[in-house]
């Protein structure tokens, strides 16, 4: 019963009145993706310019063949060998640094805890700068408060830091990749705001010199956190969102998005477990355009929400099975599943046999090729990359030659190339063997090229490797705070 309360003080955390939220659905501001333009074959004088780009490399006879860009036929829509891919987004609600390095130790590392030994999966995680929670809530098992919780600064005092250090080390190991918004601002009386446009500036020059740069943010707890954006309806539950309002005190979206912050996830959840695409284009009030994404947060059981997002209270493996995971390869689709890893307040959040054993068929799956498991910030990524990358095909004496040109963001624009933007990105190709890819006019090392075999369509590929696999136990070596 207590494990059941709990999860339900996570959903008024990160979300409000749910109902309210989830009738909202495709709100004001989600506008059609239709709005925008998918990369076109090069003109004229850019397919020129790439020619004569592979003709200046070496070994090369003078008939060359320019294929025009086709990219059902062209791009693979996952790295091979996977079918599908999927993200856990957590977030930050409640997690001491305590928590955080026993559950990462878990899911990130091979190495040995309380649920037997750990998973080896990339699992990104949120982070909070300020604490302005006046409810107090017990936040571990040894009845720790809001005291306790990691926070890049202390309380409200952009000029004091908690751990600050504690979570440059792990945004850099990749524990840490997204915003769960500046923080918690949840108070009793939701009219009682304490956040402000200036901590969010402050917030901004604090972890741009710590060198912490966030990719996406996901929007968190009640009316008080007036920060959030991203899902404004004036009749909803959502008109309390002032982050995009330029008239707002609490105006902070020109910022942050010039910060980098490219996602949003903007407090609506969704019961479809798999997505064709894992974003979709927002417009903003103050006329700017993010990506939202879609994130699996509930079930509706008999009219009745049943959260999906907490890990501590025993029915977890209901909403990880087998079953959805091969639907989700069936389907080619993403999934962006919402957590709040660190919102139990028990020793070790996986205490229940069947929840491990879920997450073991997921780390299955990922380590035999099916899913591809990645932080959010790598899926959301590879996302944009494959559905708007700029390339040209060329063909010269049974070779093939790639040129991956740019990544043409249609809410952000055209986005130079490098290697880490555009790895995982795979093309079939007749020969592979007999082919390269070119970035910035030089080919891609050897060792950063996979040549695959013919998958399920018949046809081999060539593609830019996947990050490494890294397990290591990056909480080992944090600093103490
Ligand atoms: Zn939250």
């Amino acid at each position: 019963m207590l494990a059941r309360i709990a999860g339900f003080l996570l959903f008024i955390f990160c979300l409000g009145l749910p109902a309210a939220i989830i009738t909202l659905g495709q709100a004001t501001s989600v506008i059609s993706s239709a709005a925008f333009t998918y990369p076109e074959n090069l003109s004229g004088a850019e397919a020129e310019e790439e020619i004569a780009e592979i003709d200046a490399e070496p070994n090369g006879q003078k008939q060359t063949t320019l294929l025009p860009a086709n990219r059902d036929r062209d791009l693979r829509k996952f790295p091979y060998p996977y079918g599908a891919m999927f993200a856990f987004a957590s977030d930050i609600d409640d997690t001491t640094p305590r928590e955080f390095a026993m559950y990462h130790r878990f899911l990130n590392t091979k190495e040995m805890t309380p649920a037997g030994p750990g998973l080896g999966l990339d699992v990104g995680d949120t982070m909070w700068v300020y604490m302005g929670n006046n409810v107090y809530p017990k936040v571990d098992y040894k009845g720790e408060s809001v005291e306790a919780v990691m926070t890049f600064n202390r309380y409200l005092d952009p000029k004091s830091f908690k751990n600050a250090k504690l979570l440059k080390h792990y945004f850099d190991a990749g524990w840490v990749d997204g915003l769960h918004s500046f923080g918690d601002f949840i108070r009793k009386d939701p009219k009682d705001v304490v956040f402000s446009r200036e901590l969010a500036v402050a917030a901004w020059e604090n972890l741009n010199q710590a060198g912490i740069h966030p990719v996406y943010w996901i929007n968190h707890g009640n009316e008080a956190n007036k920060q959030n954006f991203g899902g404004y309806h004036p009749l909803k539950f959502t008109r309390y969102q002032a982050g995009d309002d330029p008239k707002s005190p609490y105006y902070h979206t020109d910022i942050t998005i010039r910060n980098g912050v490219r996602f949003v996830w903007n407090s609506v959840g969704e019961d479809q477990f798999g997505q064709d695409s894992p974003i979709f284009p927002i417009q903003l009030r103050d006329g700017q355009k993010i990506w939202g994404f879609h994130r699996y947060t509930h079930e509706v059981v008999n009219g009745k929400i049943d959260w999906a997002w907490s890990a501590d209270d025993g029915d977890f493996y209901r909403f990880l099975t087998k079953e959805r995971l091969e639907q989700l390869i069936a389907n080619k689709q993403y999934c962006i599943f919402a957590q709040h890893f660190g919102g139990s307040t028990s020793e070790f959040p996986f205490i229940f046999a069947k929840d491990v054993e879920a997450l073991r068929t997921l780390a299955d799956y990922h380590h035999s090729g099916k899913i591809l498991v990645a932080r959010t910030s790598r899926l959301l990524n590879y996302s944009v990359a494959q559905q708007f990358v700029h390339y040209v095909t060329a063909q010269r004496n049974g070779r093939t030659v790639i040129a991956i040109k740019s990544i043409q963001d249609p809410l952000f624009g055209k986005q130079e190339v490098t290697i880490d933007k555009v790895r995982g990105l795979t093309f079939y190709v007749d020969d592979p063997q007999n082919a390269k890819i070119v970035i910035n006019r030089r080919a891609v090392p050897k060792e950063e090229i996979q040549i695959n075999p013919p998958d399920e369509t018949g046809r081999p590929s060539i593609g830019i490797k996947w990050f490494a696999q890294d397990s290591k136990d990056y909480s080992l070596n944090a600093p103490a705070e």
